[in-house]
């Protein structure tokens, strides 16, 4: 892992050989798994008695170090160079249904005396050959990806995720997304096409999540095509993130958006909760699309209160929210133009967010009592 600022980290409160010149307080990190990790891991019970816990114990690493790297950049942030006396907790929250688990950091920034001992440095005065193929390699894809009918095939994707050409993923994102309009024949352009697909997922599930962000939320055009393309991707990856949700939201359309609710993210941080709110209320203040009015339903009923859906059906509001729920002709959408399904996915989302916002606040009084 590469730091700009060394921070030195310890279990204890002294160093040894080190003078504590000044102590910047307590500070703490809290780090959230998300709640897909724990239904995986329940899953894959048998795997973790059978002794390889592997990926929950992959993302618990992860968590630890979201959490520690936190803590780093608090200490950075109030002048500190160490962290002295760090105590780790792991804890498991739930609500709504749902189950969490956290990772809670607390330590003490402090600023000690520095060694005058140069750490080793990398030499970056030689190459070697594999590194070099790599560069290469580099070169070689990102000249063919300029032509915009080239798609890999099976030998070129064994050499891009062998070598890990993670840099070739904004030059692939236009195949992929080309591959996932087209649709797939039996001949050997069908083969590249699924190969595009799945392949550039495996690609992008590679790198770590800041760097995937800006990939999947970059330039998405006006075109509804590809909105629903790099939604299912977000969706598929794990890369839910508030804030460039947040971006995204004036320019999508409300289904899709709406589906982007369904996706997850790995960790979740306090810095999470704001944007997760102001989600939350952009679904709340939706604008009615259709209306109320009193209309005849039947040729020999009462005039009653029906709702005109944004198609302009009607459905007496004695039946229900759903335009003619339970007719299974209509088309089942609300005063605001979503369905049933819908709707259920945003009160699940909200859910989530206030699990986290009690979650969040529960640790920030704890943590002030100190
Ligand atoms: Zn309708």
């Amino acid at each position: 892992m590469y730091k700009a600022n060394k921070i030195l980290l310890s279990t204890t409160h002294s160093v040894d050989g080190c003078r504590v010149l000044d102590y910047k307080g307590v500070i703490t990190a809290n780090v959230v798994m998300g709640v897909n990790i724990l239904k995986e891991f329940v899953a894959s019970f048998s795997d973790f008695f059978g002794g390889t816990s592997g990926k929950y114990s992959q993302e618990m690493d992860k968590a630890y170090e979201k959490a520690i790297n936190i803590l780093e950049k608090k200490a950075t942030s109030v002048g500190a160079n160490s962290i002295l006396g760090i105590h780790i907790d792991y804890d498991e929250i739930s609500g709504g249904g749902k189950s969490m688990l956290m990772v809670s950091i607390v330590g003490t920034a402090a600023i000690i005396e520095q060694s005058t001992k140069q750490s080793n440095n990398i030499s970056t005065e030689s190459i070697d050959i594999d590194s070099l193929n790599r560069l290469l390699y580099i070169e070689q894809y990102r000249s063919l990806s300029a032509n915009p009918d080239w798609l890999p095939n099976n030998q070129d994707w064994e050499i891009i995720l062998n070598n890990q050409l993670v840099e070739l993923i904004p030059h692939l994102l236009p195949c992929y997304i080309k591959s996932r309009k087209t649709p797939i024949t039996y001949s050997d352009d069908g083969d590249r096409i699924r190969l595009s697909r799945n392949k550039f997922i495996s690609l992008l599930s590679s790198i770590e999540y800041e760097d995937a962000i800006d990939y999947v939320y970059g330039d998405w055009t006006e075109d509804p095509r590809i909105h629903s393309i790099m939604v299912d991707t977000i969706i598929q990856c794990h890369l839910f993130n508030a804030v460039a949700i947040l971006q995204k939201l004036p320019i999508l359309d409300k289904h899709s958006s709406i589906q982007l609710l369904t996706a997850e993210k790995k960790l979740y941080t306090e810095s999470d909760v704001e944007p997760l709110q102001e989600i939350v209320g952009f679904f709340n203040h939706l604008p009615d699309t259709g209306h109320y009015e009193k209309a005849k339903t039947g040729l020999f009923s009462k005039e009653e209160e029906v709702m005109v859906c944004e198609k302009g059906h009607k459905t007496p509001v004695t039946n229900g929210n759903f335009c003619c729920y339970a007719d299974t002709q209509k088309c089942g959408l609300n005063i605001k133009g979503i369905n049933e399904a819908e709707v259920t996915i945003i009160n699940e989302f909200s859910v989530r967010v206030q699990i986290l916002e009690k979650f969040f606040q529960k640790n920030t009084n704890s943590s002030t009592k100190n």
